[in-house]
């Protein structure tokens, strides 16, 4: 059993207070899309929202009204969540679901007085899929209310948005997701909030994937990059290639995101653009052994293997081609 409460959510407390708001006065609309980054809780308010607007008593959700019961045992009739196929690579929600949906929908509500829909990561609906959604939004019996939870609204098309409000969640402060980590009882829940982009989600991979140790491993090899061996660069590329394609990413990732603070650490851009403000001054010392051609060009280098990690090379060689690239573009132009 799942439980719902608005204390639970953590920040955008002004947008929380609006919603509250029009679902006590009765004023929620027929059609909202809840846009904003990923992992920042937009599917947990999309909830509440919906087991809110279902539940029978004054202070909504109460917990405890049959409506909410069957809610938080996801037996409720009248509650409809959608959310695209499973296929990994090429993941959509197809025109047959919004089908079956829409025939859903044409049917009276059977517990409560209206009928609640979440479409989550709705922007997945091809075109078709999307102008059937518009056409049962439009559904003359208006006992239904859509929420469409989505992480890139301009891909909905316009005459959908235009259909719907709009409620736009911010980012997490670093606080929030410090909390959010330690309900979990996730250790070093300050650094990772430091690096998570005010994404929660992004948070709890960086936690689970060792977030922490794979960068702390990507500093190492800047500092060392220079001094480096052709024997050292082997070494690291075979390492890292008896390592999975997923850490690989995420090691190229961490990677982008050093050097892209490399490159502003000695200017006086706003200390809020980091992604590791907490390797500041260990970072500033690192600066001077590289030039700003050495720091470009090992950018590039990074956004090159990451576009080739999509393909079916061979992901040894690779890594290692990766790391001999990087070596001779900082030893033929740093000093
Ligand atoms: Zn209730």
């Amino acid at each position: 059993m799942t439980e719902f409460n608005w204390s639970d959510i953590l920040g955008n407390e002004e947008k929380i207070r609006q919603i509250r708001e029009m679902i006590n006065s009765q004023q929620f609309p027929n059609a909202v899309i809840f846009s904003g980054l990923e992992g920042i809780g937009k599917k947990k308010i999309a909830e509440t929202a919906a087991i809110s607007l279902l539940c029978e008593s004054d202070d909504k959700p109460c917990g405890h009204c049959p409506s909410c019961r069957a809610f938080m045992t996801a037996s409720h009739p009248d509650y409809y969540y959608m959310e695209p196929g499973r296929s990994k690579a090429n993941p959509m929600i197809k025109i047959d679901q919004v089908r079956a949906l829409q025939r859903e929908v044409s049917l009276m509500p059977v517990m409560s007085n209206l009928r609640m829909v979440i479409i989550d990561d709705s922007e997945l609906m091809n075109s078709a899929a999307q102008n059937c959604l518009l056409k049962t939004i439009e559904e003359p019996s208006g006992l239904s209310k859509f929420i469409l939870i989505t992480s890139n609204r301009s891909r909905l098309l316009m005459t959908l948005r235009s259909r719907c409000m709009i409620i736009n969640f911010e980012r997490l402060s670093e606080d929030n997701i410090k909390r959010g980590l330690e309900t979990k009882n996730i250790d070093n829940a300050t650094e990772i909030a430091v690096i998570s982009n005010g994404s929660l989600g992004q948070a709890f991979k960086l936690a689970e994937n060792d977030g922490l140790k794979i960068r702390e491993d990507v500093l190492n090899f800047v500092e060392l990059l220079s001094k480096m061996t052709i024997e050292d660069i082997f070494g690291k590329g075979q390492s890292m290639s008896t390592q999975t394609k997923e850490n690989f990413r995420d090691w190229i990732i961490h990677f982008q995101k050093i050097l892209r603070d490399l490159l502003i650490v000695n200017t006086d851009i706003d200390k809020g653009y980091y992604y590791n403000r907490d390797l500041r001054n260990k970072l500033l010392k690192l600066r001077s052994r590289f030039s700003d051609s050495a720091v470009f060009a090992m950018m590039q280098e990074a956004a090159e293997i990451q576009r080739r990690l999509n393909s079916n090379a061979n992901l040894e060689l690779l890594i290692e081609s990766f790391f001999i690239k990087l070596r001779r573009n900082t030893q033929s132009m740093s000093s």
